[in-house]
């Protein structure tokens, strides 16, 4: 089988034969810097980077002329030599034998054998028994589609990802008060309001902790910050409500209560551009704000204070993250917490909150499509919640799930309750995962295929989710593939055609009609997709291809972004003109998806004026919609004297999953890659280590209702007393220079609980753990 390749260096390699070659890499500049973006987190800041003969990151700075970023970057960019290599890097596709270890196999008969067995279980018990999980992280965006579209091809109809244990509650609330996403003008208010987020260590505002910096600066401006711990952001805020951890809902309520009982709601905007208000409004007019106040443990003054300043200001916007979004009420937070934008007329305006535009919208608009077929979950922009899944295999109802293909994720380290996952994935007839690494995810797949990284073929992030410009970055690989890796695209394109989906008459019809010109092409592909409903399911794998070897520049995984510019022009014409990409119709659709392919440093694709905000609003009368009857109900049944989540068994709550300095997801395994905090200590007040007599040298064990855990500590006052937290991304096997497995910190779902999720969304309440502590 052969790929043909460009790499950056301007060399075709064609007809490379990944199950054989090691590919080299070609004679180059070592002190040329290379524009690429950070795949970290979310806001995939462009950096360069200079490549060894060998391939090794030998520099990383931001990059100045990034259209987004502008250079910006945090200290974690520059250790991105530690993803791309390493003895993490698989070389080879595994295959598991009957005695449980993975044995290297060629590609072609890994590649036949998964497109038989994924047959065999279409034709006997349904294409929709097949689960897809994954599709990208924070940089991946690219090529993952791909094998969305394979798993439609097969008929699969249920999948999952990252997204479905944390922001699908939120989602949903976005989507039934606006239709959609909406996002904080942070670089323009005058009140930032960070809810359960710590930017400057969790970023998602582009230049983070330039904003939170230049905010803090300014005596016009002021910052509030709802959080339990002391994080750098609160550190810098004007008011930090630091809650009793799991209170938020009542603090939140408290803001609320405070700007309708005094008054300082913006009646003219609610009259004008809020539909069912009644409701809400009845509600937080009644709001106990002291008791409120005394249940969140924040004196009533300053509660009152915040919510007058964010009353009476210009703008002000809202970021909430993982802090509530993992954590008990984290739907009806989401709820309460845009009533403070909505209830100041803080939307559509410099400084406030916007709907935008998007490329792909990650989000679905927040819609709920079903119901998952064992459990009965909420299926929320089409995810599955990941903390069902387990459940919606181990058992014999004749709808659960026999199959799973993962992609670019590690659920066994990732999600809730990690015991639970990996009975799960063993109960499975079929798993396949797709990673760089053996991931503790791949120890438990049939067939585990190595991908080329992300610096070692096109991809992009379709994280776009800024306002008033919206901006796009396509990376060019800065390497050749790793020796016996080859994309996700061409991984799932070789599966297709195994199983013999599409006729390769019809492939060649198609390329064919590339060849011709693109309007033969785009005619082509409908009536193809018209007489055949496989074409249009695995359209990504369709055009990757046919339409993608002529591409310039071997941009052949690009090839999906032609369908995505053909999308979003109709949509979003008058913003994509305003950013300098001319036409109308088809021809719009052809210029932005030049635009797309042409923006190695990122593009602005979309140009907006505040108030066209009101544009992206799909609501039925175009107006926010805040009667939300389920939130209504969640709101009327929550407690009056508070949470209970800690008990005399376990006294502490746990925040499982803290964004620190090095930390990011599970992505980065080798664990030298952190230069402070190597083994990602547990953080407790004084307060408490003195009460049980721990010191710095200390080694404490972590008891959950789920499992233990040993870790070294920090003792720390950002911490208060009752409240622990351990990294995220940790607890990762990785092998030393001798070759042996070390596991460094704490598997955090080891000590998570699969049932232990938001009652709406599903989402996991990884941040209010139970748990105990005593010396190890
Ligand atoms: S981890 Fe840091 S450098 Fe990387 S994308 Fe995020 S903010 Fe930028």
């Amino acid at each position: 089988m052969a790929v043909a390749i460009v790499c950056d260096y301007g060399s075709a390699m064609s007809d490379l034969d990944a199950e054989t070659t090691v590919a080299p890499l070609t004679p180059h500049d070592p002190d040329q810097w290379h524009p690429t973006a950070c795949i970290l987190c979310e806001n995939n800041c462009g950096v360069e980077i200079k490549v060894s003969e060998t391939g090794r990151f030998t520099r990383i700075r931001g990059d100045k002329a990034h259209t987004e970023s502008k250079g910006y970057t945090c200290e974690k960019a520059l250790r991105l030599d530690h993803y791309q290599n390493g003895p993490h890097r698989l070389t080879a596709p595994m295959k598991r034998m009957p005695d449980g270890t993975h044995q290297p196999i060629d590609w072609d008969t890994a590649i036949q054998e998964i497109a038989d067995r994924f047959l065999h279980i279409r034709n006997t018990d349904g294409g929709e028994k097949i689960f897809y999980y994954g599709g990208g992280g924070q940089g991946n965006h690219l090529n993952p589609p791909h094998g969305i579209a394979l798993h439609r091809a097969f008929g699969g109809r249920y999948r999952s990802g990252a997204l479905a244990q944390e922001k699908t509650g939120e989602f949903w609330i976005d989507g039934q008060m606006v239709g959609g996403h909406t996002t904080g003008d942070f670089h323009h208010t005058e009140v930032a309001i960070f809810v359960g987020k710590n930017p400057y260590q969790s970023h998602g505002i582009a230049e983070a902790r330039r904003v939170l910096k230049a905010i803090a600066n300014d005596e016009n401006r002021s910052m509030v910050v709802i959080d339990p711990r002391v994080s750098e952001t609160a550190a810098l805020a004007d008011f930090h409500l630091q809650v009793k951890p799991g209170t938020d809902a009542w603090c939140l309520l408290a803001l609320v209560g405070t700007i309708v009982q005094e008054g300082l709601a913006d009646d003219t905007f609610i009259r004008e551009h809020v539909t069912g208000s009644e409701g809400p409004l009845g509600r937080f007019a009644v709001v106990p704000v002291l008791k409120y106040a005394e249940i969140c443990g924040v004196p009533e003054d300053q509660i009152r204070a915040a919510a007058r300043r964010i009353a009476t200001a210009k703008s002000a916007c809202i970021y909430e993250d993982l802090g509530i979004q993992m954590g008990i009420n984290s739907t009806l937070c989401s709820y309460i917490n845009k009533m403070l934008w909505v209830l100041t007329g803080n939307f559509a305006k410099e400084g406030g909150q916007n709907r935008h535009t998007h490329l792909v919208d990650i989000t679905g608009g927040g819609r709920q499509s079903g119901v998952s077929p064992v459990t009965g979950a909420r299926i929320i922009a089409g995810l599955v919640p990941c903390n069902v899944i387990p459940s919606e295999i181990l058992t014999d109802h004749p709808e659960r799930f026999r199959a799973m293909i993962i992609e670019s994720s590690n659920p066994v380290s990732s999600l809730a309750d990690t015991p639970r996952w990996i009975e799960a994935l063993d109960a499975l007839d079929t798993v396949v995962v797709i990673d760089v690494a053996m991931t503790e995810t791949a120890r438990h797949a049939d067939y585990v295929l190595p991908v080329s990284s992300q610096y070692e073929k096109w991809e992009a992030t379709f994280f776009t989710g800024e306002f008033p410009q919206n901006t796009f970055q396509l990376r060019k690989p800065l390497l050749p593939p790793a020796a016996g890796t080859i994309s996700e695209a061409e991984i799932h394109t070789r599966i297709l055609k195994a199983a013999n989906l599409i006729p390769e008459q019809t492939f060649n019809d198609l390329r064919a009609a590339a060849e011709l010109g693109r309007a033969q092409f785009a005619a082509a592909f409908f009536d193809a997709a018209a007489k055949d409903p496989t074409v249009g399911a695995a359209a990504q794998i369709v055009l990757y291809d046919t339409l993608g070897p002529t591409l310039a520049n071997g941009a052949q995984n690009a090839a999906l972004l032609w369908a995505i510019a053909h999308r979003a022009a109709p949509k979003f014409s008058a913003a994509i003109n305003r950013a300098g990409i001319a036409g109308e119709g088809p021809e719009l659709g052809e210029n932005l998806f030049e635009a797309l392919l042409g923006s190695q440093r990122g593009v602005v694709f979309t140009v907006d004026e505040y108030e066209n905000s009101w544009d992206y609003v799909s609501t039925p009368d175009g107006k926010i919609n805040i009667d939300l009857p389920e939130m209504l109900e969640l709101l009327d049944a929550l407690p009056s004297d508070g949470p209970s989540i800690t008990s005399a068994e376990f006294p502490f709550v746990l925040a499982a999953g803290e964004r620190r300095s090095f930390t990011a997801n599970s992505i980065m395994r080798d664990p030298d890659w952190r230069k402070r905090d190597r083994g990602g200590a547990l953080r407790i007040s004084p307060v408490d280590a003195e009460r049980l007599g721990f010191n710095d040298k200390s080694r404490v064990k972590i008891t959950t209702p789920s499992g233990e855990a040993v870790s070294e500590i920090e003792i720390t006052d950002i911490m208060q007393p009752g409240n622990i937290s351990i990294p995220n991304g940790l607890g990762l096997d990785y092998p030393d220079e001798t070759g042996e497995h070390m596991i460094t910190g704490v598997a955090t779902n080891r000590l998570t609980d699969e049932n232990y999720r938001d009652e709406f969304a599903g989402t996991p309440f990884h941040k209010h753990v139970p748990a105990r502590l005593e010396l190890a």
